[in-house]
């Protein structure tokens, strides 16, 4: 590795990545001798941008809204990238190499935060059809999640992943949602609802078992109104920020060669980094 590698966020919009916080943090904790910066991208030169990456002096890069499609398109996806349709993750090695770490982020956070939680997995309700949705399916069928019920507001979207996924998923209508809970072990909001600027997420976690665990992959707010509501109860959960920085690790191991730990005192850093944001 040369003395002084760089890896950087592309998006556009790309001020809001909390990533720069996450890896630079990394690189001075383990004392590596790199740089991790944000770059503004629009579409149109997205292509361009991630074929000169190495004439740029990046090793790799995260992939951030709206461009996680193209960096698929252009890049050799693994498993992962290609089962859930969008890339977060490049790297170089020999080409332009791909992966999708939400899954990681996804399971990583629910073992620290419920260990075992999946040791009778059981049905698990996921709301929302989107990149995050498909990441936590593809995680959940990996861990022997029997049954996986979906709710999305566009039902097609729903469908087109048990087209996608199998048989072990179930669509069900938007509006059916709260009676789906009945018999989840787990319950996963993989929609934009209760994100700050957006509108609420309406769901009764009372109809839950005593039992269950609940994930909010929003992390804007902290806490958000669902898991507010779960812990009420005293349900366990498994919060958005949580799931954001145990997506991190594996990008900073492919391009920095050390694979770093999710520490409370990192999850600090960027806690007040989002609450100053408020
Ligand atoms: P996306 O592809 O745009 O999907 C958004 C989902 O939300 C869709 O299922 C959409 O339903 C649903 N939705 C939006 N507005 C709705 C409304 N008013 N009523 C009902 N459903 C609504 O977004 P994404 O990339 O999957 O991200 C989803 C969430 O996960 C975001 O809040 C994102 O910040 C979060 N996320 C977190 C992490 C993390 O590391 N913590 C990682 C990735 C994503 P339709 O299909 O009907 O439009």
């Amino acid at each position: 590795m040369s003395a002084a590698a760089a890896a950087c966020v592309i998006g556009w919009p790309v001020e809001h990545s909390r990533s720069p916080l996450i890896h630079n943090y990394w690189l001075r904790h383990y004392r590596i001798a790199g740089e991790y910066r944000r770059e503004a991208v629009p579409p149109a030169r997205f292509a361009a941008f991630v074929g000169s990456l190495a004439a740029r002096g990046y090793v790799g890069a995260n992939v951030t809204v709206p461009h996680k499609e193209a960096a698929l398109a252009l890049s050799a996806p693994d498993d992962r990238a290609r089962a859930v349709g969008a890339a977060n993750t490049l790297w170089l090695d020999g080409g332009l190499r791909s992966t999708n770490t939400d899954i990681e982020g996804f399971l990583g956070n629910l073992d620290a935060a419920v260990p075992r939680w999946d040791r009778e997995p059981g049905t698990a309700v996921v709301l929302g059809a989107g990149g995050a949705a498909r990441a936590a399916i593809y995680g959940l069928l990996g861990r022997g999640v029997e049954r996986i019920v979906i709710a999305n507001r566009t039902p097609d979207r729903a469908e087109a992943l048990r087209e996608r996924f199998g048989p072990r998923l179930h669509p069900v209508r938007w509006d059916e949602r709260n009676a789906a809970l009945e018999d989840a072990a787990l319950l996963v909001n993989a929609t934009t609802l209760g994100m700050r600027g957006q509108p609420p997420l309406e769901i009764d976690v009372g109809r839950l078992p005593g039992h269950a665990v609940v994930s909010d992959l929003v992390y804007v707010p902290l806490e958000t109104p669902l898991l507010r509501a779960a812990k009420a109860r005293g349900l366990r959960t498994a919060d958005g920020l949580g799931m954001l920085l145990h997506q991190a690790v594996r990008g900073f191991a492919l391009w920095f060669g050390t694979t770093p730990a999710v520490t409370a005192e990192l999850r600090s850093l960027v806690e007040a980094d989002l609450g100053r944001a408020i």
